[in-house]
């Protein structure tokens, strides 16, 4: 079972998000991340295989900043435990990141229609499939 985690508010998403994951550990998992959006509005995510403190290291030497956050620790469904599969997934111009718990039961029929889209996917799992769908039909501004 994964565990997830999200912080809007007044102080730095990251230390934040790392202490909800850890607190949600006993959970069980196989890899971990987060996605922080940065005072310029630009997405940032960090992600491991492996233990928390992994996860830990990179936010220490590449601190995101930014009030708004979500975390991820994953229990692998669909793709191996590995970096490309880890969580958040992000649409391909990065801004739409997504976690997700669970199973998406029709992923591998919308992962055939968004691939004859022209979409190419980074991962494996079911995740990523909707965060491709959502960025496919969020109106564009124009
Ligand atoms: N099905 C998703 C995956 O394999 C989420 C699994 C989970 O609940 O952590 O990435």
């Amino acid at each position: 079972m994964c565990g997830i985690v999200g912080y809007i508010g007044s102080k730095t998403a990251g230390p934040i998000m790392l202490e909800g994951l850890r607190r949600l550990e006993y959970r069980g998992y196989d890899s971990a991340g987060i996605s922080v959006i940065g005072n310029d509005g630009v997405l940032r995510t960090l992600k491991s295989t492996g233990k928390l403190g992994k996860l830990e290291e990179l936010i220490a030497e590449k601190p995101p900043e930014g009030n708004c956050g979500i975390g991820h620790t994953r229990w692998a469904t669909h793709g191996a435990p590995s970096h490309s599969n880890a969580h958040p997934h992000t649409s391909a111009d990065g801004t739409i990141s997504i976690v997700h718990n669970g199973i998406i039961e029709n992923a591998s029929i919308l992962r055939v229609r968004l691939e004859s889209q022209g979409v190419k996917f980074q991962s494996e799992t079911d995740t990523e499939v909707l965060a491709h769908l959502i960025d496919c039909l969020w109106p564009k501004g124009g």
